[in-house]
């Protein structure tokens, strides 16, 4: 099997199932009980939270357990009251599916997915109070300039000082794609909330985070026994953090070795793809760009096709995010960067993870330069 879709799914790191098997046997105590064993899983779970928060210059306190980027990403929305929000047409559908009951306006992005920064400073005034942008796109990979929109939001934040206009201004970020492949540090991205995924750095599915310093003012998701600074109730899922935070601790570890690694196989894939009689078109922002994605498209080729004729040989990819491909959506992302029908059908999103060698990118890359040779016999 050789898998390119790490953007939807990573397997868990042996590091991560060692450090998580004694919590789901020996420890399985409910960390709020009153007796010494379950306090001390109550220490294990709060030094967990310690050690994912270190990773992004934060502190365990300012952490929410959730149970994944979709729940942090609502959980951040309740940030918002009233006013406008400021957001793009590429972000994922747990930010724009909340942005419907909002006053929404949408930045303008370019081919590569990157924002347009003097359409933002000319869309942010003074009736905006939540701006979301997330740091890599999941789709194409583009990394966008976080610290420069930051700057343009302090100052917004200064103006109101000085006119007196009391509406808060509140910056989200949804880092799901990005931890152990980007630094992170919330001071130095500028940001007041940000989203993170177990499931995307080699942790268990099903748990996430989020940042919210504590002058964000939040509302309770979910009303019970009050755990997560009373933000998000419900038993804490200890397993879920302890392996989170061991295998983004170990990400982070190896980032730059592993950026290495990635960027030898993307450039093998992409020297193999140019032998397709149709040209590629590698899509993203080749300066920002995380450096395991490798989005290309075949224009004039069913991208669904080539997916098809690939899992007999066991290679799996996708055409865009998992939850689109499987309502047989096409890609929100490709229309907002206006490719066009053509590019958007002839896309294959591939993403390559840690269990990829140099060799299996080079049978990958074949076997896509021969399926697509079969495809246009085909037809
Ligand atoms: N945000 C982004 C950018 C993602 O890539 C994903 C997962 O695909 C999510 C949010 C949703 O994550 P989850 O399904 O873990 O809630």
């Amino acid at each position: 099997m050789i898998f390119l879709d790490y953007a939807s799914a990573t397997p868990v790191s042996e590091a991560a199932k060692k450090a998580m098997a004694p919590y789901l046997s020996e420890k399985f105590f409910n960390p709020s009980s009153p007796y010494l064993a379950a306090k001390r899983v109550r220490e294990d779970y709060e030094a967990a939270k310690d050690t994912l928060a270190h990773l992004i210059g934060a502190k365990g306190d300012d952490l929410i357990i959730t149970s994944g980027a979709t729940e942090a990403n609502s959980l951040a929305f309740s940030a918002v009251e009233t006013g406008k929000i400021l957001t793009l047409k590429t972000e994922h559908d747990s930010i724009l599916k909340n942005c419907e009951n909002y006053n929404t306006e949408f930045v303008k992005v370019d081919r590569s997915g990157r924002i347009d920064l003097d359409d933002f400073r000319n869309k942010l005034d003074q009736n905006t109070t939540f701006v979301t942008i997330s740091l890599a796109n999941n789709e194409l990979g583009t990394i966008q300039p976080l610290s420069d929109i930051a700057e343009m939001i302090k100052t917004e934040c200064k103006e109101r000082l000085k006119n007196q206009n009391p509406l808060p201004l509140y910056f989200h970020s949804d880092a799901s794609q990005s931890l152990g492949l980007v630094p992170i540090s919330v001071a130095r991205l500028g940001v007041d909330l940000l989203t993170l995924n177990s499931a995307k750095v080699y942790g268990p599915k099903g748990v996430g985070a989020l940042y919210a310093g504590h002058r964000v003012k939040l509302k309770s998701s979910q009303k019970g026994g009050g755990q997560e600074r009373g933000l998000r109730s419900g038993t804490e899922n200890v397993p879920g953090l302890i392996g989170f935070a061991k295998a983004a601790e170990e990400a982070k570890k190896h980032q730059d070795k592993n950026r290495k690694h990635y960027e030898k196989l993307v450039e093998i894939l992409k020297s193999e793809l140019k032998n397709s009689p149709i040209e590629p078109i590698f899509l993203g922002n080749k300066k920002h760009q995380l450096a395991n994605f490798c989005p290309v498209s075949f224009p004039g080729i069913d991208a669904e096709r080539i997916i098809y004729l690939l899992e007999d040989d066991e290679i799996y990819l996708s055409t865009g995010a998992a939850c689109a491909a499987s309502k047989g959506e096409k890609s929100h992302v490709l229309k907002a960067i206006n490719l066009s029908e053509e590019e958007i059908a002839g896309s294959l999103r591939i993403s390559l993870g840690l269990q990829n060698t140099e060799e299996d990118i080079k049978i990958a890359g074949r076997k896509i330069v021969s399926a697509i040779n079969k495809e246009i016999a085909r037809l």
